[in-house]
């Protein structure tokens, strides 16, 4: 059910990261072009989530004793906030810091634990998630991939898409049906780990309109994994598939995706002088504050130990409409001014956001699908 917002201060021993993950990002993402940063969680290097891994950056959520830092969402947040806002590539443990460890944390066995936690602690085990298929998206309980028993543990057959980096995953960890029909809907599916080396599985990128390929459709034949590539509980999957989903609405990467752009066009404003523009950066850094505050409030919930659903998919809608918004209005402003002198650099940037922008509000669950969830938990349906 949907409870209010109320509003939270990061704590003072999170917020005291800030110098120390600003300067990694200084040293480590210097000479990398604007329209490349605009990539925000879509930029790719192994190499930059090795050095945040050793640097402690990564596993922050994550105890100890499996190679985390054992802070809290709220270092997370001030940690992710930094990387994004920068534009720094951190595509490569994206998925494997933010969801893949704290789902095996919830209901891996200690071995699946021991195997794969602390190696995405330092930022050297990739994992991607394979919920979608062809025909099931917003309707992920129809998903028809499916693993059988056999004497050893498992064969799996099927294909999922729009598997965002399973090109360089080591790992996926899939949502399948394990018993019944997809008529069944959320009863009989399991999450299973799968090995993306296994023999059986062929990786194929999937090229998006701004020329970049950062997922891909995966194909299963006859792929034979060990009884341990079970998560949780068999024909449990769908109720650990709704508690991933909640760590991946409410944060940062909702608001912060058209942040280098709305950067790169406020330095262009000062250099050319302009201040007709104030007004609307004003509204716009307001909304940014807004949002923010938002996410940090939902942030809250989630250190308290709820799973603010609801308010985090109002948070997914807004943020993602900001974000989309960005480019809109920057690319009006620059239209309007064409005999202004305008970086090559910034025109690039425009272009790779505008393009891009239309699947803000798809990753992750649709727009109509939030607001779905935003009516049952207002009671409206
Ligand atoms: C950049 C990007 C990265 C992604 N990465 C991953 C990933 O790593 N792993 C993964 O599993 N998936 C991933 N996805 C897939 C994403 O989760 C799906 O695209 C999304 O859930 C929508 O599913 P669909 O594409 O099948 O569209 P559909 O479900 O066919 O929806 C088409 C349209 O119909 C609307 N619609 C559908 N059902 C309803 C309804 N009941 N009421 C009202 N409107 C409805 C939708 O809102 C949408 O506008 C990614 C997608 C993108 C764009």
């Amino acid at each position: 059910m949907f409870d209010t917002l109320t509003l939270a201060r990061l704590p003072a021993e999170d917020e005291a990261l800030r110098p120390a993950i600003r300067a990694f990002i200084q040293q480590n993402i210097a000479g990398i072009p604007l329209d490349r940063r605009a990539r925000s969680w879509q930029g790719f290097s192994a190499e930059f989530s090795r050095a945040l891994g050793q640097a402690g950056f990564l596993g922050l959520t994550l105890p100890k004793e499996y190679g985390g830092n054992g802070k809290g969402p709220f270092a997370r947040f001030v940690v992710v906030e930094e990387l994004l806002s920068a534009g720094a590539p951190v595509a490569a443990h994206w998925i494997a810091d933010r969801q893949s460890a704290p789902l095996l944390l919830n209901f891996g066995t200690e071995t699946q634990r021991q195997k794969h936690i602390p190696a995405i602690c330092r930022g050297e085990q990739l994992f991607c998630i394979g919920m979608s298929e062809p025909g099931s998206g917003s309707d992920l309980a129809s998903v028809r991939t499916r693993a059988e028993r056999t004497a050893k543990g498992w064969v799996i057959n099927g294909q999922k898409i729009w598997t965002t980096n399973a090109m360089h995953s080591d790992y996926m960890i899939a949502l399948v049906r394990t018993s019944g029909t997809s008529a069944d809907r959320q009863g009989g599916l399991s999450q299973l780990i799968i090995d993306l080396k296994a023999p059986g599985v062929t990786v194929r990128p999937i090229v998006d309109l701004t020329g970049d390929a950062h997922f891909a459709e995966v194909f299963f034949e006859n792929v034979e994994l060990d009884e341990d590539a079970l998560v949780g509980a068999e024909g449990e999957g769908w109720k650990q598939v709704v508690a991933e989903l909640a760590f991946e609405r409410s944060g940062p990467e909702r608001i912060y995706s058209s942040a280098v752009l709305l950067d790169a066009w406020i330095k262009h404003l000062q250099a050319v002088g302009r201040s007709d523009c104030a007004a609307l950066v004003g509204r716009l850094t307001a909304e940014l504050a807004t949002l923010r505050a938002m996410s940090i409030a939902c942030t809250a919930r989630l250190v308290a130990g709820e799973s603010p659903v609801v308010e985090a998919s109002i948070v997914k809608d807004r943020g993602t409409g900001f974000e989309q918004e960005l480019p809109v209005v920057i690319g009006d402003d620059v239209a309007a001014n064409p005999d202004e002198a305008v970086s090559e650099e910034l025109y690039r940037t425009l272009l790779y956001v505008t393009h891009i922008a239309p699947s803000f509000s798809l990753r992750g669950g649709t727009r109509e699908i939030l607001r779905g969830i935003i009516a049952r938990g207002m009671g409206l349906r």
